[in-house]
């Protein structure tokens, strides 16, 4: 195959990879997203493949129907609330392809030897061994193999920096001495604990982050692999996946407003203990029913729902688009606020809601849905409680004071659905429930939403 045809076929993978990510950032073009950037894969495979005689088509073949079976099963079968398990071993094993892609460099050298080549083995097998270590740990956590309570280790942070430490001076000494692949085994020894010593410390509700930093450094693995065999589409498809996975860790972050530094090393911000939930909800919470909040939707013209980790936990989604279909049947205007971190992952309300075929135009971020709270007759919140707590925006001295949420409290009622008044993740009270315009509407999300759509349409029918 001509040079310039690889090289051309590189550049249209390379364009297709990129237009991928860009649809990917919306969820009505995230399916063309995922297809765009599925065939530019299919087309650095086969060029790579046609390009460089290195395995027998046999292999290959045997592979492909082994690998993509298993995937397209995993895919088929696993649960929506499984899902950042299975991201997280899918991290592990793109770490895990890296790093054997340098130890194949190792044991029977393909690529011309020279110093990229061989800071690049070093540099993919400690990237590599730490994601493929530390990813299955996160995926032991979140899958309950072990526990999901961090796991101190003695001298974590010191040990983390030793490790580090050792790691670089490994990777001098294999560039150094080239063929003592004892210094490689010994890299790849301290890698794999350090990815186990990275990860056992964090909580298991902090793990979506971790999980998007450990997709990070897949894509950083990838990228110096590339290196390694000078193959230019690996170099940028890594580079994408690097980058973006550090971008999707710093939104989370900066949406948990918590810094990397102290997801890593499991620290919660502090204040959170003095604040006494008894004396924010004392005689100030108004309890609600279906029935009375379905008589206030009879006039609403404008409402916003507002989706939180219960939701997911309820199953209520499907309910959820019910109650819309019947306010919009009504005249009414239905809008979804989604916040970048309700639920426990990346996406998950997006995920849910499109299950149930909310159409998408009605999901609106954060940003551009919290001027709109003013405007809307009711805001419904169902299983959202830290999304929602104005702590974060008055309360200098609570531990999630400065995280962004959705304005509910603005809008003329707020009705809250969750089964008591217990928190939610950052474990503080939440004085939108002790508000003038709040009403709880307490029980199960799936059931209460289903009940109020059950009084709106026998109102409607009356
Ligand atoms: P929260 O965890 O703040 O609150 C969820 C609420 O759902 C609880 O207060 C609970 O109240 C209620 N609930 C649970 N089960 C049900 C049910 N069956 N029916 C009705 N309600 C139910 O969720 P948010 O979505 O508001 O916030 C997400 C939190 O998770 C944030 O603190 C975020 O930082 C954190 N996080 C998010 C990640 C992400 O990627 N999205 C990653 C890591 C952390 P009750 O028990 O009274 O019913």
């Amino acid at each position: 195959m001509s040079s310039t045809v690889i090289y051309l076929s590189y550049l249209v993978a390379a364009v297709l990879f990129i237009l991928g990510i860009k649809n990917l950032t919306k969820p009505r073009t995230a399916v063309l997203g995922n297809r765009l950037s599925s065939i530019g894969m299919l087309i650095a495979v086969v060029v790579t493949l046609l390009d460089q005689n290195i395995l027998s088509y046999e292999w290959i073949i045997a592979g492909l129907v082994l690998g993509g079976g298993i995937g397209a099963f995993m895919a088929r079968t696993v649960q929506m609330t499984s899902m950042p398990q299975m991201v997280a071993m899918l991290n592990g094993f793109g770490g895990g392809a890296s790093l054997f892609v340098a130890l194949a460099n190792v044991w029977d050298p393909v690529a011309s030897a020279g110093i990229v080549a061989d800071l690049s083995i070093g540099i993919t097998i400690l990237i590599g061994a730490v994601t493929l270590s530390g990813s299955f740990v996160a995926f032991a956590k979140l899958q309950e193999l072990i526990s999901g309570k961090p796991i101190s280790v003695p001298g974590n942070t010191l040990l983390n920096g030793a490790l580090v430490l050792v790691g670089l001076a490994l990777i001098a000494l294999s560039v150094t001495n080239p063929g003592e692949t004892g210094y490689i085994y010994a890299l790849v020894a301290v890698a794999v604990l350090l990815g186990l010593v990275l990860v056992l410390p964090i909580g298991g509700a902090d793990m979506p982050v971790v999980i998007a930093l450990l997709n990070s450094y897949s894509g950083i693995a990838a990228a110096t692999a590339g290196f390694i065999s000078g193959n230019t589409v690996l170099i940028i498809s890594g580079s994408l996946v690097g980058a973006s996975g550090l971008i999707l860790t710093q939104i989370m972050c900066k949406a948990m407003n918590r810094s990397l530094p102290n997801v890593l090393f499991g620290v919660m911000a502090e204040g959170g203990e003095t604040i006494d939930a008894d004396e924010i909800y004392a005689g100030k919470v108004t309890a609600s029913s279906p029935d009375e909040v379905g008589m206030m939707l009879e006039t609403a013209e404008r409402v916003i729902i507002v989706p939180g980790y219960g939701l997911a936990m309820a199953q209520a989604q499907h309910a959820v688009r019910e109650l819309a279909t019947v306010l919009e049947a009504r005249g009414c205007d239905v809008k979804y606020a989604i916040h970048p971190v309700a639920g426990r992952m990346p996406g998950h309300m997006n995920v849910l809601l499109a299950e149930a075929e909310v159409p998408y135009e009605q999901l609106v971020e954060m940003d551009e849905i919290n001027p709109q709270f003013e405007q809307a007759d009711m805001a419904i919140v169902i299983g959202a409680n830290d999304v929602t707590n104005p702590m974060a925006r008055e309360d200098k001295g609570s531990p999630i004071y400065g995280m962004p949420i959705l304005n509910v409290d603005k809008a003329k009622t707020v009705v809250v659905v969750k089964r008591s008044l217990s928190p939610g993740f950052a474990g503080l009270p939440n004085p939108l429930f002790a508000k003038d315009n709040a009403l709880m509407l307490f029980g199960d999300g799936k059931k209460a939403i289903v009940d109020l759509t059950a009084s709106l349409k026998e109102a409607e029918a009356a």
